[in-house]
């Protein structure tokens, strides 16, 4: 599936580009064009689902056409954290569409949000503060078009139900479109979304947990010596059948010679593959010819390889769902499975959005003997897998 299907405006397509999204996840696949279409939805997603992009690409296009400058989308999220996430997935989504964002939370100067409140199209804004600008009447509700409600869970948790009733009473009375994200469906959630929802569409993606069979860790190690440090992982896993991830096709085709000249029998998967190739590298890796096969996601979705001892994430992935959805890899039909996953300094916020979603930390993990400080490769030496920016 592709974002194609939407047709969503190409000055939004670009930013779907630039955030590096390839296809959409299961919440934006079924929810976008529902969006688009104008109706009312319910949500059913933790984060780490894709869940933002889901209501902030409808949200884009509608306001990509008609007037500019007035506030026409609202989306109230219940922490700061989150409000700025939201900011920034919109700018970097709609980098190209012209559209102002701009956030409200409490705790900094009023002054500057006021400014900007004058021109933004969408504001992204916790329940307390916006309540403030109610207040001052330096916000103006009137013509707002499409409200989200995001983490509506948290939200009543927090106890932001009378505050976000309040909100609703300043937006127009009709004719704007609502949408209710939340983690969890219980009855606070259905009566605030009977109470404002008209025949609201659902939308869920089953709660992302990853199989009791797979025991998974984190390895620190700088990105230099990541190919080092697989080396010194393999070594300990001797005759397993071993699934290493890249991000790209161009690290995952190198990685795969470079282990081949160490001496493993291992081989690629990757989409710049002739349809041949693939088969071959599959049949390979099932038929125990090869012990390592070194793949993108894209390369191995779809596939089903049974046998499977370890998944290492050679490379971050994208999402926490990506995550769990490569390391379900291995620990298949009740066999016991490993997951290792190589983390840098800059897979930090991933690395905090995989324990949210999972719920409680991962396992960090150092290779014992390992020497973690010798000197990183040569800059531009063969031996380094080149690092790609995100
Ligand atoms: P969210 O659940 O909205 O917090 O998103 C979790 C992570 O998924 C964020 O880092 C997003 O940038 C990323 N993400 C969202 N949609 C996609 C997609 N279609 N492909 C890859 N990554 C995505």
């Amino acid at each position: 599936m592709s974002f194609d299907q939407f047709a969503l405006n190409p000055r939004i397509a670009h930013g779907i580009a630039m955030a590096g999204y390839t296809s959409p996840t299961p919440i934006q696949a079924q929810a976008i064009s529902k969006i688009m279409n104008g109706a009312d939805l319910i949500g059913l997603a933790q984060t780490g689902t894709g869940k933002t992009a889901a209501f902030v690409l409808p949200i884009l296009h509608k306001l990509i056409t008609g007037p500019r400058g007035a506030l026409r989308a609202l989306i109230v999220a219940p922490t700061r954290e989150l409000v700025e996430q939201i900011h920034e997935v919109i700018q970097t989504l709609g980098a190209k569409t012209g559209l102002q964002s701009t956030m409200v939370f409490g705790g900094v100067n009023i002054q500057q949000q006021i400014k900007e409140l004058k021109t933004a199209d969408i504001v992204v804004a916790c329940p307390g503060r916006t309540l403030d600008h109610i207040g001052r009447k330096t916000i103006n509700l009137s013509r707002v078009e499409m409200l989200v409600l995001d983490e509506a869970d948290q939200m009543l948790d927090m106890g932001f139900l009378p505050d976000i009733r309040r909100i609703i009473t300043r937006l127009p009375k009709s004719g704007y479109q609502k949408l209710l994200f939340s983690a969890t469906m219980s009855t606070p959630i259905r009566k605030l979304a009977d109470a404002i929802l008209q025949n609201p569409l659902k939308v869920q993606v089953d709660t992302i947990a990853p199989a009791q069979t797979v025991s998974h860790a984190f390895y620190p190690v700088s990105q230099q010596l990541k190919t080092q440090l697989l080396l010194a992982l393999l070594k300990n896993t001797p005759r397993e059948t071993i699934l290493v991830f890249t991000r790209t096709k161009h690290r995952a085709r190198q990685l795969g010679e470079k282990l081949a000249k160490a001496g493993y029998l291992s081989t690629s998967l990757q989409g710049n593959l002739s349809q041949a190739r693939r088969r071959a590298a599959m049949s390979g890796f099932k038929s125990g010819k090869y012990q390592v096969l070194v793949a993108t996601d894209i390369a191995a979705r779809g596939i089903d390889i049974a046998d499977v001892s370890h998944v290492i994430n050679y490379d971050m992935p994208s999402t926490p769902e990506a995550y769990i959805h490569r390391i379900g890899r291995t620990g298949r039909a009740e066999r016991s499975g490993t997951a290792f996953t190589l983390i840098t300094s800059e897979d930090k916020q991933m690395v905090t959005a995989i324990n949210r979603t999972i719920g409680n930390p991962v396992q960090q993990c150092t290779v014992e003997g390992f020497n973690y400080r010798i000197p990183a490769p040569a800059a531009g030496s063969k031996k380094n897998i080149r690092h790609h920016a995100r």
